[in-house]
């Protein structure tokens, strides 16, 4: 584990400008393992005026659109070189476990592949006009995107940024999370060897209140990419209409799976259990909900439990099937939490507090009888605690399931294919998993409704967030 590590503004490695650094924890001990520079807003500055230098350079426009996805394709390859220490730093910044690691590794290879095979397909249209007309419409860059990634998943998550950005020849300054920064700074390094050019990709580690601040407000950024939580993403989209600048907000999700009398109860205890406890439950689109039919609703809570009992907790290095939550204060407002639950009557019925060992460990938490006016039912733990409600009728399934400010993801569970249409088309969700939870992938549009935010990100229909159209009417 380096000891050390520097923003990276214009292409150069860098120290704050006032020389501060910020201390990075590992979350399975509580010991400090490294430390990062702090950029304040004298970074942010000098990030984005690179950046805008860059941009104006048209040196990405004047790359061809194939050009520029052989980039990405280039820096997929050399990632392959940065593997073994990206998971590592997985492990150690973020807390998760070594095979997780390296499926960020894999992952963010997978968006760079396959928004590098976009970039030449993002065609314009022809729109007919009549005898002496030729008009057509072409996509423009939005000029310099700043962008927010949380702790949970930063390499995938801002690479997928990154990409769509630079295919369409936008530069990008990005903050990275405070807790577990470092994954960003290998991918930094990967671009640095690939050849993207300086100032295309910028990087400036910092607090939200302090740097993700300057940033969003910064007068010479044109569009802001942000992903965390619904509280923070406020303050962003009103220091956004300040200059009136477009948004893809990414935000939280208390996303629901209903459990219909006939689904298949071990495949759907499986799957609800992966779907809360992979990472710690730290992931947007968790399934922290689940609406069971009450003729099932105890035979399946049985099989949640069972499901959590085998799970491990412990540190990443020791091959643990869960790792630590992000910090000391992420576990207490979890336990906060869970204790709000057992107050307003909910049934404890696995977990519930931390594990008493250094770290940051939480066990897997189940509550059932839980009722749609709870606490628990309506605020994101963004933990590894499951709520099971029970329900009579598809319409109450569907009342409850869309009853919080959320919006994000929602599963449903049955044999019965008419009505999991009938379930999916009611449901308000970004995204809707039949018979397992994360249907989908790279490929498929992820976003949300609601309080979970605009925009979407993944598949095709993300690169439409990173330009903007312009029509060209030629009077020949
Ligand atoms: P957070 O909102 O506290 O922080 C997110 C990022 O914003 C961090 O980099 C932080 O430094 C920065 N930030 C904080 N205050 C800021 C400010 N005033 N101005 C600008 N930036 C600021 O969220 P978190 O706790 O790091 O992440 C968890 C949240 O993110 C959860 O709600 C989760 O659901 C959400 N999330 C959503 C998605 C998605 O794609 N929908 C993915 C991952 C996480």
């Amino acid at each position: 584990m380096r000891s050390y590590w520097r923003n990276f503004i214009g292409g150069e490695w860098v120290d704050a400008a006032d020389g501060r650094r910020i201390p990075i924890l590992d979350p399975a001990t509580g010991e400090i393992i490294s430390e990062v520079a702090r950029g304040g807003s004298a970074d942010v500055d000098r990030a984005v005026a690179a950046a805008r230098r860059t941009f104006e350079s048209r040196v990405l426009l004047e790359m061809t659109p194939a050009a520029r996805g052989e980039l990405m394709f280039e820096i997929a390859r050399q990632l392959d070189g940065f593997a073994d220490e990206i998971a590592e730093v997985e492990v150690r910044d973020n807390g998760k476990t070594r095979p997780n690691g390296y499926k960020e590794v894999t992952l963010t290879q997978r968006y760079l592949r396959y928004y590098g095979g976009m970039a030449d397909k993002l065609e314009g249209r022809q729109i007919p006009l009549g005898d002496g007309i030729i008009d057509y419409t072409v996509h423009m860059p939005f000029g310099v995107s700043a962008q927010i990634v949380p702790w949970n998943g930063p390499l995938p998550v801002g690479a997928r940024s990154i990409a769509c950005a630079l295919i369409t020849g936008n530069t990008v300054v990005l903050k990275s999370p405070e807790d577990s920064p470092l994954s960003l700074f290998l991918f930094a390094e990967a671009c640095e060897r690939a050849g993207v050019p300086k100032g295309a990709l910028n990087i400036v580690c910092g607090y939200g209140a302090e740097t993700g601040a300057a940033l969003v407000s910064h007068r010479d950024i044109d569009h802001i990419v942000f992903t965390g939580s619904v509280e923070t993403g406020k303050s962003v989209l009103r220091a956004a209409a300040e200059r009136v600048i477009p948004c893809v907000m990414e935000l939280g999700g208390k996303s629901a799976g209903i459990v219909y009398a006939d689904a298949d109860l071990d495949r759907t205890a499986k799957n609800a259990a992966r779907g809360i406890f992979f990472h710690s439950g730290q992931i947007c689109s968790a399934a922290s909900r689940l609406i069971v039919h009450r003729s099932v609703h105890d035979e399946l809570v049985e099989k949640l439990k069972a499901e959590a009992s085998i799970r491990t907790v412990g540190p990443g290095v020791e091959g643990c099937d869960m790792g630590p939550v992000i910090s000391e204060k992420q576990l207490s407002r979890i336990e906060g939490l869970c204790r709000a639950g057992i107050e307003e009557g909910a049934k404890l019925v696995s977990g519930g507090s931390r594990l008493e060992q250094p770290g940051y460990f939480m066990p897997p938490t189940i509550f059932s009888g839980v009722t749609p006016k709870m606490r628990i039912a309506n605020e994101e733990f963004f933990g590894p605690v499951l709520v099971v409600i029970p329900f009579d009728t598809p319409e109450e399934a569907v009342r409850l399931a869309n009853g919080t400010d959320y919006g994000l993801a929602a599963g449903v569970f049955t044999r019965d294919l008419r009505l999991a249409h009938w379930t999916a088309d009611r449901l308000i969700a970004g995204q809707v998993y039949v018979n397992d939870w994360w249907v989908g992938g790279v490929e498929t549009p992820f976003g949300g409704t609601k309080r979970s935010g605009y925009g979407r990100e993944k598949g095709q229909e993300a690169l439409l967030g990173y330009v903007q159209t312009k029509n060209v009417g030629i009077r020949l």
